[in-house]
């Protein structure tokens, strides 16, 4: 794709698209590999940097190439947690945001797959401000460039396609920058480093699983119950429980890798006794493991409708929810409110657009 300026953008192909590019421009295939390896290894926006390959050669892919993409407004820094949110600039004039999420020992980075977010989850601050578009590979590699930047490439060991969006919904080019990120020759990254985490989508979810990527897959379930799903995520009224825990035990069985559960908590939404009952009843039937997530407030957003009335779950009835679970024989962990101070906490990404 051309930018602005009529170059087209390097950031964002694959080695095998590389290669390709390379041949088509006389040169060796070799060359999109040194090109990667600039690109995503040594994270360089410069064709003057790459000495590796002729003068000759670097002045003609300046002349036809970009490697510009994203720009980096601010950097928000969480002094509580050390969790730092990243604000970016499309050339198109769109805001998305990326978070590093710090913990033990090791460093996440939340990353956006879409302006927006069409699916209007009634819990989330970026389902409240409508889709825009889809990004682009350039942009969605790019938001783990510029931060692995400023946080230092390594220093980055996770990385998880639950920012801003439904990654299942920009499906080809989510699985494109999958490829980039779980190449052997994009060092540092792994691909069971890699999550998506999906709203349901139950034939993409099937279609990923058959993709051979193999990175691990994350559902936002939040309640075993259609008419509870449905009030909390309308996408539920398209594609209902039973059918995502079909494609989840597909995506299970095919790639061999365990499946994390989201649960935000809600305040007598999904904290009930027969909830707990559900999700053992479910974490029965396949390989996985529950993530309770305590709900962030979105109030900043002035939510109308179902919305408004979401409160969080106390934290002693998460500790009774989470405890049974764990009796139950569940593994159940509690994700750490993270980032809440500068808005960046799960389901709190909402950039100002324009
Ligand atoms: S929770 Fe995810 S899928 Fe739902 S509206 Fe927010 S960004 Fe979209």
């Amino acid at each position: 794709m051309k930018n602005g300026n009529g170059k087209y953008q390097l950031k964002g192909l694959t080695l095998n698209e590389l290669q390709q590019l390379f041949k088509g421009l006389g040169e060796p295939k070799y060359r999109g590999e040194q090109v990667f390896n600039w690109m995503y290894n040594h994270l360089s926006n410069d064709f003057g940097e790459m000495l590796n390959l002729s003068k000759s050669l670097r002045e003609k892919l300046s002349e036809k190439f970009s490697l510009e993409s994203l720009k980096l407004v601010t950097v928000q820094n969480s002094p509580e947690t050390g969790t730092k949110k990243y604000l970016f600039r499309t050339e198109d004039g769109n805001k998305i945001e990326s978070v590093v999420i710090p913990d033990k020992n090791r460093n996440t980075l939340c990353i956006s797959t879409q302006v927006g977010c069409p699916l209007d989850c009634k819990f989330c601050a970026t389902g409240l401000m409508g889709y825009t578009r889809n990004l682009t590979a350039a942009e969605i590699v790019d938001q783990y460039l510029l931060a692995a930047k400023d946080y230092g490439k390594k220093n980055i060991t996770n990385i998880v396609y639950m920012g801003m969006g439904e990654p299942l919904l920009n499906f080809e080019t989510t699985v494109k920058t999958l490829s980039i990120f779980t190449s052997e020759l994009n060092k540092g990254l792994s691909r069971n480093r890699i999550t998506v985490s999906t709203a349901g989508i139950p034939h993409k979810i099937k279609e990923l699983a058959d993709s051979g990527l193999r990175v691990k897959l994350a559902l936002s379930l939040h309640s075993c119950f259609n008419d509870i799903r449905g009030k909390l995520m309308p996408i539920n009224k398209k594609y209902p429980v039973e059918q995502n825990i079909e494609a989840i035990k597909y995506y299970s069985k095919k790639t061999k890798t365990p499946i994390v559960f989201e649960y935000t908590m809600f305040k007598d939404v999904n904290d009930r006794d027969e909830d707990i009952k559900a999700l053992t009843k479910l974490c029965r039937q396949l390989s996985c493991k529950i993530n309770v997530i305590p709900f962030n407030s979105i109030a900043h957003m002035n939510p109308g409708g179902f919305g408004a009335t979401l409160e969080p779950t106390p934290k002693d009835r998460i500790d009774d929810f989470v405890q049974t679970l764990r009796e139950n024989n569940v593994t159940v962990m509690i994700r750490k409110t993270q980032g809440d101070d500068i808005a960046a906490a799960c389901g709190q990404l909402a950039a100002k657009n324009k």
